[in-house]
Formats: structure tokens, sequence, C-alpha cells
């Protein structure tokens, strides 16, 4: 057992009863905030997202890290600053910041983002301040950089800048300080618009804490910080889709590549790893109850045709995860090289084919 002061586990299923608390999983494939409902959350696979970065990366051959970074930053920015009672001055946000950021780190914990310790909040008001996080295992660094960033500049009301560096291995240091210049408010980042098609997945539940029963496949491992498959040992995180969505066409934007393309190029290669999903390719209950556990989207058909594979989904998200999802999924079903083809619906549907490779 690893305990945290503070962290409920369920007994029955093993699942934190904040997080679920906090969260909801619908009927519709999406998983959103029950406070929020409009900030859709995703449980997903860790490499799912940091490798599809770092395989861009490679193709690429050059660092996107800054533009990860600034986009959590600007999302986690309106996002804390969404949640926080308004209005509130200055002085009291100082007064109060501790208490946030243990708030926020133990939130972090249960999404798997790591074990963060606070080990400097100093706030002056004209004298130094900076605010300095140790994590260990942290599950993405550029991310996490721009989520304390953003975070720091909701509950302050100014700009920050923050710098990360791996102390020993495993081991990253986070140090964010503050710009005297006032934040701007103008510019936010508006969330991604989902469709919000009415839903008929029926996930069981945990009888004590509501949790999907699918999530007790999974370990909280609290102290580590860390969420894992005890299945096939494959990390897991719980993050907003919204926060990459905007990445993909920052980058998109930046490089004019076609990042669709290349992240459903990175994805197919994880997939075919996860035994959880490939054991269910070939069950389509099994199937949209797996997508479903992850927020990705309601799956209505799933059809196979001579050499190939097609799919429908609705409330869809990360359309770039799920299209090099698919074509994994048809390669390590098939063993044959797959060629993934994707078309949306105007009310939002997202077909995917996937047929062997010419
Ligand atoms: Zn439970």
């Amino acid at each position: 057992m690893h305990d945290v002061p503070g962290i409920e586990l369920c007994a029955a299923c093993g699942v934190p009863r904040g997080l679920i608390r906090a969260n909801v999983w619908l009927n519709n494939g999406k998983i959103a905030e029950r406070k929020n409902p409009a900030h859709r959350m995703m449980f997903i696979e860790n490499d799912s997202i940091t490798g599809v970065f770092s395989r861009i990366e490679e193709i690429l051959g050059l660092s996107i890290g800054h533009i990860i970074e600034e986009s959590q930053r600007r999302l986690t920015r309106d996002y804390v600053d969404a949640l926080l009672p308004s209005p509130i001055k200055w002085f009291t946000r100082v007064f109060r910041v501790d208490l946030y950021s243990k708030r926020l780190a133990q939130l972090g914990r249960l999404m798997g983002f790591g074990d963060v310790e606070i080990l400097e909040i100093r706030l002056r008001r004209g004298g130094e301040t900076r605010c300095r996080l140790g994590v260990r295992n942290v599950w993405f660094p550029a991310a996490f950089s721009g989520m304390v960033v953003g975070s720091l500049e909701a509950l302050l009301g100014l700009e920050c800048a923050g710098n990360y560096e791996e102390g020993s291995p495993g081991y990253h240091v986070f140090t964010t300080t503050i710009s005297t210049k006032p934040r701007d408010l103008e510019g936010r980042l508006p969330l991604p618009k989902y469709a919000d098609k009415l839903g008929d997945v029926d996930l069981p539940k945990c009888a004590s804490c509501g949790a999907p029963r699918g999530l007790a496949d999974f370990e909280w491992c609290l102290a580590e910080g860390t969420i894992v498959s005890k299945v096939n040992g494959q990390r897991m995180i719980v993050a907003g889709p919204g926060e990459f969505e905007a990445i993909f066409d920052e980058l998109e934007r930046e490089l004019g590549e076609d990042v669709t393309r290349l992240a459903a190029e990175a994805q197919r290669r994880l997939v075919q790893e996860n035994s959880l999903l490939v054991e269910a390719v070939g069950d389509f209950g099994r199937l949209r109850d797996q997508l479903a556990l992850r927020g990705l989207g309601n799956l209505k058909e799933l059809e196979w045709e001579g050499e190939g594979m097609r799919l429908r989904l609705e409330n869809p998200c990360l359309k770039p995860i799920l299209i090099g999802l698919t074509q994994g999924l048809f390669e390590a079903s098939t063993g044959k090289e797959g060629e993934a083809r994707w078309e949306e619906s105007t009310d939002g549907d997202l077909f995917i084919t996937v047929r062997t490779a010419s």
C-alpha cells in the first residue's frame, strides 16, 4: 500500500475518491470535470502523449519543448483562473498561494503527474519571488513546467517565467519566478469545442465510489505519483485533451507540416504494445468500453470489410491519436502494414478507414 496523507483510495476498487469527486465518466465517451463540464479530461497511456511528441521531434530533428510549454502555460493559466473565486485581489492571492499550491500538488499526484514536493515558495512584493518544486517521476517535463508557470500566473495575476533541470536521475527541479509585467488578460485561449452527442455507453461502476470498474485494472501508486496498468505495466495519466489539441494546432502553424500524420505515425507504433487495446479490437463492446474509459469518444461502428477496417466515433478528441491508434490496432490484428484515411462529418463524427498499404 502506498499511503499518502489526505488521499483516500476506495477500499473496493483502489481508485482515489478525490479523482471521482472531481471527474465524471459520461455515457457519451467523454470524461468531464464535475465543476466545469466544458473542461474535458482523458485517462490515457502516458506514452501516447509523450511518445508522440518525442517522435515528432525525432522526425523533424528539432525540439518542440517551447511550444509544449507555452501552450500548457496559457491553457493552465486560464483553467486555474476560472476555478478561483473572483474577484480576488493580488494580496489575497499571495496570502493563500501556499494553500492553493499544496492543493494543486495533491491533485497532480492523483492524476499521475509524479511525486511533487514544494521546495520553496518565496513571495515578496518588490523583492525576490520564486517557487521551486521538486518532482520525482515527472510525467512530461516540458508540459509540467508550463502547468506550474500557468498555475502561478493565475494565482498571482502576474506573468511568470519558468525553467527546469534534472537535478539527479528521475528528479526534476522546476523554478518559477515572477516577471514585473502585469498579466495580459486579453488573448485567452478558447477551450476547443467538442461535439456533445448523447451517448449509450454503459460502463459498469464500482458500487462503493462510482468509478468505472475498468479503472480497477490500474494501480494508483500515490507515493510515486504514478498510475500504472496492472495488466501491462504502462503508465497512465489524467489530463485534458484540449492542452494537446492546442499544441497540435500550434505545431501545424509553426512548422507547416502535416502534424496529424506525424502524430498518427508515432501513435500507431505505441499501440501495438498495448495488450488492453489490442485484445479488445476484435470485440466491439470491449473496444468501445476501453475508448470510453480513456474519454476518447463513443465508438458507434466498427466494421471489417475485405482488406480493411472502418470505424465511426462520436464526440472524438485528439484526432491524431485516434487515427494512429486505429491504424496500430489494424496492424496488430492483421500483421499487415495499414494506410489510414479519415474524415469528419459536419456534426463532429470521426470516420477512420484503414486498409492494407499498397
Ligand atoms: Zn470504488
